[in-house]
């Protein structure tokens, strides 16, 4: 059964697929937009993740931040790794 719900309101021509979580407009498959998993059309996803720019720069950041301790972490043990090697190896 066909979901005749009506047109894409982008496009007139095309069947409407989805409907927007955001503006409850009627989208075809190609206007369709999965982000986390909720259909959205293109420009409440634009404006979606142009809300989201901000944190993201902050988030990278702490991303950064984390592999740098990491690194720290695997490099302090990999220099006690290897003092146990020596050790043992003596
Ligand atoms: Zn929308
Ligand atoms: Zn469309």
């Amino acid at each position: 059964m066909i979901q005749g719900s009506g047109r894409c309101h982008y496009h007139p021509e095309r069947t409407g697929l989805g409907i927007c979580v955001e503006c409850r407009r009627v989208i075809c498959r190609e206007c369709t937009t999965q982000f986390e998993g909720i259909n959205r059309c293109a420009s409440c996803l634009e404006k979606r993740l142009k809300a989201l720019d901000g944190p993201a720069e902050r988030r990278d950041w702490t991303v950064g931040h984390v592999l740098l301790a990491l690194l720290g972490a695997a490099v302090v043990y990999g220099g006690v790794l290897l003092l146990a090697n020596m050790a043992s190896g003596l």
